[in-house]
């Protein structure tokens, strides 16, 4: 099995959920006392989202920048950044490691043509729904995609910014999380991304009628596919 090296802390509330569904699916499809082999570089979030707020990317892009290259010199061979929003920055990533790194949108853009969809909701951070590091991505894969308007575009930002990524489940903001759902099916989207990797604490399939497109299950999933692939062929020969 590979070893999946995840860029995580932003935050740790949803990297908590990339280390339980990659253990829990390594376990899945292999059995017995199987789990994911994972190196994990937790940044301190508290130096990263200043940066983001004051439009100090390259500041951003340094700090995760190094945690890949530690990753690399750790052993790992492939690599996950744990949010949406530091997307912004994959390139920077991408180009400063040689291991593959899978980038968020592409899995999901993956999942989504699996289900033949062509419109899609996008929520998550201002940043993801208001500049096109994940949209312009997406639409690669023929996709439409529709985001909130401005006044629940801020609402979704800070709910996320205030309440999730300290672990806070709140109802009313589920309540409010669901009237933007409601809206983007209401303008033709067929699918909904929880394009953020905390939305999925407060939002899950059955609280939606379309299908739910939670990007941490979706990366990590994809992930757990690359880190597997030779281990099962290998098992696949030896049970014949
Ligand atoms: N985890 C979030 C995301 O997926 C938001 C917090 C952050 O900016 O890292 O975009």
């Amino acid at each position: 099995m590979k070893t999946i090296g995840l860029i995580g802390g932003m935050s740790w509330a949803s990297t908590i959920e990339y280390y339980r569904i990659l253990n829990q699916t390594a376990h899945a499809r292999l059995g017995g006392l199987h789990s994911a082999k994972i190196l994990l570089y937790s940044v301190d979030f508290a130096e990263i989202e200043p940066a983001m707020r004051e439009d100090r990317w390259a500041d951003a892009a340094r700090i995760l920048v190094d945690a890949a290259r530690r990753l690399e010199a750790g052993g790992a061979d492939l690599l996950l950044l744990c949010t949406n929003t530091l997307h912004k920055v994959a390139g920077e990533i991408e180009r400063s490691t040689r291991l593959p790194f899978l980038h968020i949108a592409d899995a999901c853009g993956d999942a989504i043509v699996a289900r033949k969809l062509k419109k899609v909701g996008l929520l998550g951070t201002r940043f993801t729904m208001e500049q096109d590091f994940i949209s312009s991505r997406l639409e690669r894969f023929n996709l439409e995609v529709l985001v909130p308007d401005a006044v629940q575009r801020a609402s979704a930002n800070r709910i996320i910014f205030e309440e999730l990524v300290h672990g806070k489940i709140l109802p009313e903001s589920k309540a409010e999380y669901l009237e933007m759902i409601r809206g983007l099916i209401g303008r033709g989207a067929e699918g909904i991304i929880l394009g953020c990797t905390e939305i999925g604490l407060l939002i899950q399939q059955a609280d939606v009628a379309v299908p739910v497109f939670d990007t941490t299950q979706i990366h990590a999933l994809a992930a757990m596919e690359m880190a597997v692939a030779e281990e099962e062929k290998v098992q696949a020969a030896k049970t014949g």
